[in-house]
């Protein structure tokens, strides 16, 4: 029996991820789990699941929890989230956390020996450096379930990475890949929250619509799988039928297929290197009589550009994208900027904030703090 730790219990992944354990109740077991303020999601996913240990956001939250669940242990905000992933019980924390919130909890899990399954890509894109020492330093395993890097992940399978002559991220564009940028300019939060092909959390739906999410995605590809950006590529790819390929130095091209279902990578991270059955749909051909593929053009998603130039440049710099983003798609999604101030903000806080080469943890963590102040601060100056 696997005992699972997990954080972000009630966002899309999470509720996925309860899904899976479900599904296979005699392999999986979750022992802990956390959730943000969502307290009525938390009681219905309290109704299916025995656990004792439970983090929450805030504290007024816990203490009240607390009274209706006495069998419960109940703590909150940073350090609850530290508590859960440094308890001794659990073989693997999946980590769904939103955003950069998700990097010391995964540290702290990996000091505790624990493997990790990320969903948190944010972890990678800030920190990648610091987790990478971790799990070298504490011999833990890390499994993305971002679905390209699981897809990639799964086509390196019995593959020397020495032999790998590129990763190729398909995109499926986001919400606005058929418009102009002309067009973009007064886009609303609804229209950017319709996504095409997945149905995620908000934060991921406004990146894949930047694009941003692919930047990313090529940063955390980086450190995933140890290659420079030089072999890290994109291809926008409508279908979301590809979840992105690897080809190798003999022309091979390895590509994993399938129905847009996030609970295949959760469940392969889970269970590798075995593969279980999945209530899932399998792919229908007759529906798919034509896949398209078009190069993304970094013109038309600067935030690609950009995050290429900042993963090459390293240092702070990630961090610096990155918690301007996170504040940004914030503001977005408060109807306080339009849609292409978010490329704006983001730019002038990675071109402005002061480049460190070589942060300790501490910095990155501060300039993912100035970040955030410097977009808040630009918009706020605006307005006034
Ligand atoms: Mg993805």
């Amino acid at each position: 029996m696997k005992e699972i730790i997990l954080l972000g219990a009630s966002g899309s992944i999470g509720q996925q991820t309860i899904d899976v354990v479900k599904q296979h109740a005699d392999q999986f077991k979750i022992v802990a789990l956390s959730v943000g303020k969502r307290i009525s999601v938390l009681k219905e996913i309290l109704k299916e699941i025995k656990v004792d240990e439970v983090c929450v956001q805030n504290q007024k939250d816990a203490l009240k929890l607390a009274k209706e669940y006495p069998n419960i242990h109940f703590s909150y905000g940073d350090n609850g989230l530290l508590h859960l992933v440094s308890l001794p019980k659990g073989d693997i924390v999946v980590n769904a956390l939103l955003g950069f919130s998700g990097l010391m909890p995964t540290l702290k899990a990996i000091e505790h020996k624990k493997n990790i399954a990320l969903a948190n890509k944010e972890t990678l894109v800030a920190g990648g450096q610091f987790v990478k020492e971790a799990l070298k330093k504490y011999q833990v395993t890390l499994y993305p379930i971002d679905s390209e890097h699981s897809a990639i992940f799964q086509c390196l399978q019995g593959n020397s990475r020495s032999s790998v002559k590129r990763l190729i991220i398909t995109a499926s564009g986001g919400s606005f890949r058929d418009k102009t940028r002309e067009e973009l300019k007064d886009v609303t939060v609804k229209e950017a929250l319709s996504h095409p092909n997945w149905s995620m959390g908000k934060k991921i739906t406004i990146d894949s619509a930047t694009m941003m999410n692919k930047g990313l995605e090529v940063l955390e590809a980086h450190w995933l799988f140890d290659l420079p950006f030089s072999k890290i590529d994109t291809i926008m790819h409508k279908e979301s039928v590809i979840h992105s390929m690897v080809e190798f130095e003999d022309t091979a091209i390895m590509a994993q297929l399938g129905t847009p279902d996030m609970r295949l990578p959760i469940q392969y991270a889970l269970t590798y290197p075995e593969r279980l059955p999945l209530n899932g749909e399998y792919l229908d051909w007759s529906k798919f009589r034509e896949l398209h593929f078009e190069p993304l053009s970094m013109e038309r998603f600067p935030m690609l550009r950009l995050a290429y130039e900042v993963g090459e440049k390293g240092g702070n710099l990630p961090a610096i994208m990155n918690g301007a983003n996170e504040a940004a798609v914030q503001l977005f999604l408060d109807e306080k900027i339009k849609f292409l101030e978010i490329e704006e903000l983001v730019e002038k806080a990675v071109h402005n904030l002061e480049y460190q080469a070589h942060p300790t943890l501490e910095e990155v963590i501060d300039a993912d703090q100035k970040a955030r102040i410097y977009v808040n601060q630009l918009v706020e100056g605006e307005s006034n």
